[in-house]
Formats: C-alpha cells, structure tokens, sequence
C-alpha cells in the first residue's frame, strides 16, 4: 500500500474572523428588537427583564467562544499532499499542476471540511 501524506491547512475562523469569540445567542436575541424592530435602544434593562433577567448585568456574558474553532481563531483541515501541491501549483512526477490559486476557505469542499482537526 503506497503511503499517503497530509499537510495542515490553516485558515482564520470564519465565524469569529480569528477573535476566538463570537456572540451569545442570548445578546443576539437581545438586540433584534433594536436592530430589526424598528425599538429605539432607551431602556436596556427593561429589555432584559422582557428577556426574564433582573437587568442587563444578570445577563450572561455577551461573548462566548467561538464554538467552530473551540476559541482558537483558526480552522485546521488534513489535505492530501499532492492535492495541496497541486493547488499550489507545484509540479511533480505523478501530479498534475492546476495554477498557484493558493487556499482560500471557499476552496474547501464539503469533504475537506470533513477532514476537519
Ligand atoms: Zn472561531
């Protein structure tokens, strides 16, 4: 059996652009009345005892980690080497070169998102 290589691709998290946090949920839900109901920001503590807390300090942190890269900023995906080569634009015995495209997260496939670290 030929032996199969693989290299780290890394890339910033998209869902929290390399912060390692995003939003609560909870604060998300807080703000829709603001950002799409057309409710003037006056009295957030009134907002939060709709939302069933005493104020807006009983409310639970407004960040939390970013659950996509576990707080680390960045994604981590196995690719075949000769893929990655390719890709790269890399000739060699065997390959077949298809332009220095470089990586880009919309480059992965549905697949190497499965092959997620
Ligand atoms: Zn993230």
């Amino acid at each position: 059996m030929e032996p199969v290589y693989f290299v780290i691709h890394r890339t910033v998290c998209r869902s929290c652009r390399g912060s390692g946090f995003v939003q609560n949920s909870v604060w998300h839900e807080f703000y829709r009345p603001f950002w799409f109901g057309g409710v003037k920001p006056v009295d957030y503590d009134a907002r939060a005892r709709e939302m069933g807390y005493a104020d807006c300090e009983a409310m639970p942190p407004e960040e939390v980690e970013c659950g996509e890269c576990q707080g680390t900023g960045e994604m981590r995906y196995e690719v075949p080497l000769v893929e990655a080569l390719a890709k790269l634009g890399v000739d060699f015995p065997g390959g077949e070169a298809v332009g220095a495209e470089g990586f880009g997260v919309n480059d992965l496939d549905r697949a190497e998102r499965d092959r997620q670290i």
